[in-house]
């Protein structure tokens, strides 16, 4: 391959890493350089992968998380420790998108606890929490998740033929599976949509390849419980849902529940939580 394209295709795995995992692409040019002193000695086959795989396993399970916590102040969120407290998937865990302040920390454990009276074994499944590093520094496709104060917690849902309670979201990655808005609820979406914004819905059509949604029905009691007590829990600012479930949980007086942006991703299959 000629020098040129193989350092546009370098550049381009290590723009692609560096967005999704923040310090893959590090990673990645640190694994060429100890590959190239290899090989000079003696080739062997897909080195570069084996060293990538094991410095980023390692440095990510080892290394990122003091380093998060004496430079800029950030935790990982709990990937086994706490049963009430879990990743949905635990590739946001591997590709580092989970590190929060303490006391966002704090404040998710305090309310997984509360939600355990009510519905022992609704945990708290997250999803995508902010990066390790930089303040300022966005973790894509989101915005907002830029200085280790927000997360994103998805709904609960029951098998629909039996009833019971779902472990975790059906959808693979938690996102994408809709609580729609009922006739006669205002319906954030359609509005969005009619406005011009046609994508919005991303993440349902990813949804769809992992799971059939018709084996599924919203878990409304379980989700208007974790709502209440998010909405209740002083350390939460500012909190994203769809308007039709603000009104259907019955939290109307909380001012600091409100709508994304029509050019976001839609909030009725997620909750966005931001540390006050
Ligand atoms: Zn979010």
């Amino acid at each position: 391959m000629k020098p040129v394209f193989r350092i546009l295709r370098h550049a381009l795995f290590f723009t692609f890493l560096t967005l999704i995992t923040q310090i893959g692409g590090l990673i990645w040019l640190l694994s060429l350089y100890l590959n190239k002193m290899v090989q000079k000695r003696r080739p062997i086959r897909g080195l570069r992968w084996a060293f990538f795989l094991v410095l980023y396993t390692l440095t990510t399970i080892f290394i990122v998380p003091p380093v998060a916590y004496y430079c800029c102040d950030r935790v990982r969120l709990p990937v086994f420790s706490n049963p009430y407290l879990e990743p949905e998937n635990i590739v946001y865990s591997f590709f580092n998108r989970t590190f929060v302040k303490p006391e966002l920390l704090k404040a998710l454990e305090e309310v997984a606890q509360q939600m355990q009276e009510k519905y022992p074994g609704a945990a708290i499944w997250y999803m995508d929490a902010n990066f390790p590093f930089i303040d300022g520094y966005p973790l894509h496709p989101h915005l907002t998740h830029d200085i280790g104060k927000s997360i994103d917690i998805t709904f609960y849902w029951k098998n629909a033929k039996t009833g019971v309670p779902m472990r975790k979201n059906p959808s693979p990655h938690g996102y994408g599976l809709w609580a729609e808005a009922k006739p006669g609820e205002f319906d954030y979406a359609k509005h969005c949509k009619q406005q011009g914004y046609w994508y919005i819905g991303y993440d349902g059509t990813i949804a769809n390849w992992g799971c059939n949604k018709k084996n599924y029905t919203f878990d409304e009691a379980r989700t208007g419980e974790l709502m209440r007590l998010i909405a209740a829990h002083p350390a939460f600012g500012r909190i994203l849902i769809q308007p039709h479930l603000k009104q259907r949980f019955g939290l109307q007086q909380y001012d600091n529940i409100v709508p994304q942006d029509c050019f976001s991703a839609r909030h009725d299959d997620h909750v966005h939580v931001q540390l006050k």
